[in-house]
């Protein structure tokens, strides 16, 4: 398997390469050469596996370049239960009799993240044991991926984390998640900014060829094709257990819809890639905040990320982002490598993008179809599953459940992903039920008075190089005297 960028200016690279690159050298996202299917049949033998051995799988279509053995230990290593503590590592709880929730939350920092951070902090370090290199990540996070990153890299030898968080736009918990942590490998930057502007410092640094190279940075955002490939795996590993009680001849048709609450366009679009590998997904209903952004597109072809000053902070803080790195790769697919290159030009000259003239594609022949929820929808919606099903839902989960119910269909299983616990976000949660939310756990309470460490920084591309020159690390494991 190889991989290409989406401006179409890289030599084709191997997994391994991409996973320490992020951007592509040309500026652009990576995307594998081809989707692999997978058939009825493979898919069938796949149902008796774990979680972490179903992961080594379908990662496996994309890591053509890592033995496979090898691959099986990182895989159980990443999903093993020190990090998920759920049996299943992730559970199915059915909601309603058509509505089933997917537990992705069940690792370390309590977000959907930690599945395809935990799997990078086995992989990164294996490839850089093979080339004996040393790596410093830098990110850019609206609160999740940060804690994910840094819980999953910590005291990782020949590895560093700079981590940009917008001051004062993430929950407390996400806060105490990122800086408690003291391991001298770990930096947390605050950010005068929204998230956008910390993406956009990342990019800045990642234009930068020469700095990016002298100081080996790496990137882990959603953009890191890595991610999206360990992402890939619970689209699978859902359909297979939402489908384990259909008669066996009937599970070959047995279509499933998914609901995702969304961003950065990460996690949707490992669905549309599980579905190209032909996965049975009837839809893939994308849920956005008042940051409506991809909803607009996906009801109107047409694309214009915000700006700052139009981006608001909600109750669902991670997905308050007005520009979605990886819609670029769904672009790609719509337009091919030719088309792209030419319209997308068209995005950056003019901040717009119109691709109205395919718009009908987007929901017939790739099952997108979307919806906003506000504030109030959210509350009302933790309320009223919380009466329904006796389950506690996040505000980001409870945006998904909110869209939802416009585009079910008899029939069909609508699985919702449970991007974050309700816990991490327990100002809105008791918001929407009052004397009837959950406690606030112990170990969430020790948490929030542990010391914290964080630099703010302004946001300013030359003061983040300036700290990164300062900090980055050099030297591999083992080669200091
Ligand atoms: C990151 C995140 C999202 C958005 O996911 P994308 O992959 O960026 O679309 C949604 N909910 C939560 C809780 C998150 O942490």
């Amino acid at each position: 398997m190889k991989f290409l960028s989406t401006r179409g200016q890289m030599q084709p690279k191997t997994f391994s390469d991409v996973l320490l690159d992020g951007l592509g050298p040309d500026g652009g996202l990576v995307v594998p050469e081809q989707v692999p299917t997978i058939s009825a049949e493979q898919r069938e033998a796949w149902r008796s596996l774990s979680y972490a051995e179903l992961a080594a799988q379908v990662i496996g279509h994309y890591a053509t370049d890592i033995p496979e053995a090898d691959l099986a230990t990182l895989t159980a290593a990443a999903y093993s239960p020190e990090a998920f503590p759920t049996p299943g590592t992730v559970p199915l709880t059915p909601l309603s009799e058509q509505v089933t929730l997917v537990g992705l939350s069940e690792g370390p920092t309590l977000a959907f993240k930690d599945l395809a951070m935990q799997f990078l902090g086995q992989v990164i370090p294996y490839v850089l044991a093979r080339s004996g290199g040393t790596l410093n990540i830098l990110g850019a996070t609206s609160g999740d991926t940060g804690s994910a990153a840094e819980h999953a890299f910590r005291g990782k030898p020949g590895l560093s984390v700079f981590m940009l968080s917008p001051l004062g736009r993430m929950s407390d918990v996400q806060r105490a998640q990122m800086y408690s942590i003291d391991d001298d490998n770990v930096h947390n930057l605050a950010v005068d900014g929204v998230f956008d502007d910390c993406q956009n410092l990342v990019k800045a640094i990642s234009n930068d060829a020469a700095f990016k190279a002298d100081h080996r940075i790496g990137a882990v955002n959603s953009i890191n094709f890595g991610r999206i490939s360990a992402q890939i795996v619970y689209y699978f590993w859902a359909w297979l257990r939402a489908t384990d009680a259909v008669p066996a001849e009937e599970r070959a048709a047995a279509t499933v819809t998914f609901a995702i609450p969304s961003g950065n366009f990460g996690n949707i679009y490992s669905g549309h890639l599980a579905r190209r590998m032909g996965l049975p997904i009837a839809k893939l209903i994308l849920a956005t905040n008042e940051n409506n952004v991809l909803d607009e597109f996906f009801r109107t072809g047409i694309y214009t990320p915000r700006s700052r000053e139009l981006t608001h902070a909600t109750s669902s803080p991670s997905m308050d982002i007005s520009k979605a790195s990886n819609l670029e790769r769904f672009v790609w697919d719509v337009l091919g490598p030719e088309e792209f290159v030419t319209r997308w030009t068209r995005l950056e000259t003019e901040g717009t993008l119109d691709l109205s003239d395919h718009l009908p594609r987007f929901a017939a022949e790739f099952g997108f179809v979307s919806g906003t929820s506000t504030h109030a929808d959210r509350v009302a919606t933790i309320r009223s599953c919380f009466e329904a099903s006796g389950t506690v839902v996040d505000p980001h989960t409870a945006d998904a459940l909110a869209v939802l119910p416009a585009y079910l269909e008899p029939g069909v299983p609508t699985l919702v992903l449970e991007t974050a616990k309700p816990e991490k976000f327990s100002v809105t949660v008791a918001e929407a039920l009052g004397e009837q939310s959950p406690a606030t756990p112990a170990h969430i309470l020790a948490l929030l008075e542990l010391e914290q460490h964080v630099v703010e920084i302004a946001n300013d591309a030359e003061q983040l190089k300036a700290y990164v020159a300062e900090h980055a690390l050099l030297t591999p494991a083992g080669a200091q005297a």
